[in-house]
């Protein structure tokens, strides 16, 4: 079922994802491209690369935006909190969550702006307007790794198309001043958003191998389990399928990787 939440921060963000996704691409294909690679091959095989990778990075946003990130479903019937002291046969692992008044499994936590519990919670990402959690860290992972390639890509294409001998570029200064103008505030943009993705990615991987969400690092609960084998924690991201096609936005989630936790009645 898609969520979307009515976050003013988060659709805020959103917003701004997608004008910088399309001015890179107006900016790379009509100011970069256009100008200095007019009468070559190349031209056509950066348009069609770039334009690949801004597919793949929207494909991701919109699964990390819209899936179910988790949501530790509300029980039917309200759980009487006197029982709580009684012990019960309540599973250890399993937390109480007063804002919900329900159990939730292990490691899940509460969003205040989802208001909800959201199962292994990493954090509440404004620019996906989503929470980061164990059904869609996957795709969350995808689309930083795809704006790193976009923004590595671009800086690529402003410098070669800056270095290169141009024979075909425009002489005229309004058009000129255009293409600097341009190329600067794509420059700027993709080292901002570059260094932003490649830091969260490896703060992410960091989680992952450490087996330690950024709420359990905040709470100090974790490490969850001692010393996993990397593959294994790897598979609870990114699911059961081949590891050569966890890179793409296609591929199940890993919502099937174990049997859902039971609800406790
Ligand atoms: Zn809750
Ligand atoms: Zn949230």
């Amino acid at each position: 079922m898609p969520v979307f939440r009515k976050d003013p921060c988060g659709i805020t963000c959103i917003i701004l994802t997608y004008c910088a996704i399309f001015y890179a691409d107006y900016v790379v294909i009509n100011w970069i491209i256009l100008q200095t690679m007019r009468n070559s091959l190349w031209g056509a095989v950066h348009v069609l690369f770039f334009n690949t990778v801004i597919f793949l990075t929207i494909m991701s946003h919109l699964r990390a935006v819209l899936s179910d990130p988790g949501i530790v479903p509300l029980p039917q019937s309200r759980i009487d909190f006197s029982d709580m002291h009684s012990g019960g046969e309540q599973n250890n692992d399993w937390t109480v969550c007063a804002r919900c008044e329900m159990y939730r499994p292990p490691r899940a936590h509460h969003c205040r702006i989802c208001q909800r519990c959201i199962r292994r919670m990493d954090h509440h990402c404004p620019w996906i307007n989503n929470c980061v959690g164990e059904w869609n860290q996957k795709y969350f992972l995808q689309f930083l790794m795809y704006v790193g390639v976009l923004a590595f890509y671009a800086i690529f294409l402003i410098a070669y198309s800056w270095l290169k001998d141009c024979h075909d570029c425009a002489k005229d200064m309004i058009t000129k001043q255009g293409r600097v103008l341009h190329t600067v505030i794509l420059t700027m943009e993709s080292i901002l958003f570059g260094m932003f993705v490649v830091a969260i990615l490896f703060d992410q991987m960091q989680a992952i191998f450490t087996d330690e969400t950024a709420v359990e690092q905040v709470k100090k609960q974790g490490p969850y389990r001692a010393h996993r084998p990397k593959m294994v924690l790897l598979r609870e991201v990114c699911g059961r399928g081949d590891p050569a096609l966890w890179v793409f936005p296609c591929t199940s989630s890993p919502k099937n990787l174990e049997p859902a936790f039971t609800m406790v009645a």
